[in-house]
């Protein structure tokens, strides 16, 4: 491994071994459960909405170190953001996870994500990296038709 990869698997760890806003929390509009089989990994998933910003997001998983690390890692950048914001990023961390590792990051956006440009050359392991990320657009999504609901009951 190069300084850089060295560097990245760290963050990798790091995330790891103290999961960033990890637990259930109240309140939430929307709770999932995402698999993903080829490896084993699993998270639950909450999504509380204050308007369009991503008030909060909190999980429990249990899997491997790249998808629990990951589902950290999203937590930190779309926590705070506009829900525009935070799909734009996402956007961007699955653009990268299908490059093949042929995709310059831009740090200052994705910051500790950028951590798992090593992992988009191992295609059995992005499904593990998608994860969480997976979960939290889905969970924005039904929290967004569950606002919707609340607010026109026809
Ligand atoms: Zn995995």
């Amino acid at each position: 491994m190069n300084g850089v990869e060295e560097m990245y698997a760290e963050i990798i760890l790091d995330h790891y071994r103290t999961k960033h806003h990890s637990g259930l929390r109240e309140p939430y509009q929307a709770e999932v459960s995402h698999v993903n089989p080829s490896c084993g990994d699993e998270v639950q998933l909450r999504v509380a909405l204050d308007g369009d910003v991503v008030a909060d997001v909190s999980y429990s998983g249990v899997g491997c170190s790249i998808s629990q690390a990951s589902t950290s890692v999203m937590t930190d950048l779309v926590i705070g953001r506009s829900i525009d914001e935070a799909m734009g990023l996402a956007a961007d961390f699955s653009d990268m996870m299908h490059s093949a590792g042929r995709y310059t990051p831009d740090e200052d956006r994705l910051e500790d994500a950028v951590a798992f440009i090593g992992v988009a050359q191992f295609p059995a392991r992005v499904k593990c990296a998608l994860l969480g990320w997976s979960a939290f657009k889905d969970a924005t999504a039904k929290a967004l038709a569950a606002t919707a609901a609340k607010e026109d009951p026809r």
